[in-house]
């Protein structure tokens, strides 16, 4: 298949806007595979903060990355992404380069535990004054789950009437496929 699938289209997205040595965002760590994406990505000039509300993900993200040897490019925040921008040294704020969301669930975890809309958008919010010009957000929606169709419905609705003049977004999704899989959200500063 010539057209690229979600996973590999969002870190596609987040290559393009990323150098190393940049400051960047994963606001919902989880196990940390995209964590330890972005610690690449950055190299050890750069540095990552990540995000999540679970002891469980920041142990699990911590864990993959020590073993990778790169967890001293990451700063492992347990705070929801809601309060993002206060755990952010003010030199930095106007020169993130990235972020990326996973929203939904712990993958083996607590399912109950979800993002929501209110945090997320709030998060979104932050980042969009925290990002430099061209830096992107990216938010892989799964709408699976029934907090995921109001999330997705929610946030939809929000960044479908950020300012064109501040942002550019796009809505990158299958849409012939079965059982809601996930789809991405990108949000690029202008
Ligand atoms: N990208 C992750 C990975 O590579 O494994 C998967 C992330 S998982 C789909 C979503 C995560 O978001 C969960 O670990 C959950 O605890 C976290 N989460 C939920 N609400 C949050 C919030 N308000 N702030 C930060 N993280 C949150």
């Amino acid at each position: 298949m010539k057209i690229e699938r979600i996973l590999p289209f969002a870190r596609t997205l987040l290559t393009s806007a990323v150098n190393e040595g940049d400051t960047v965002i994963d606001a919902t760590v989880g196990n940390g595979h995209d964590t330890s994406f972005l610690a690449k990505l950055v190299g050890a000039s750069g540095h990552v903060y990540g995000f999540d509300i679970q002891d469980e993900a920041i142990q699990n993200t911590s864990e993959r990355l020590a073993k990778q040897g790169i967890e001293q490019q990451v700063t492992l925040i347990k705070d929801s992404h809601s309060r993002l921008k206060k755990h952010i040294p003010t030199h930095l704020h106007g020169n993130l380069t990235g972020a990326i969301f996973n929203l939904g669930y712990l993958p083996g975890g607590n399912k109950k535990i979800v993002t929501l809309s209110t945090s997320t958008i709030q998060a979104i919010e932050q980042l969009i004054e925290l990002l430099a010009p061209e830096g992107i957000i990216v938010l892989v929606i799964y709408h699976g789950h029934e907090q995921g169709q109001i999330e997705r419905d929610d946030v939809l609705h929000y960044v479908s009437n950020l300012d064109q003049q501040i942002v550019h977004v796009l809505r990158y999704q299958f849409i012939n496929q079965q059982n809601n899989p996930p789809f991405i959200v990108a949000i690029e500063k202008r």
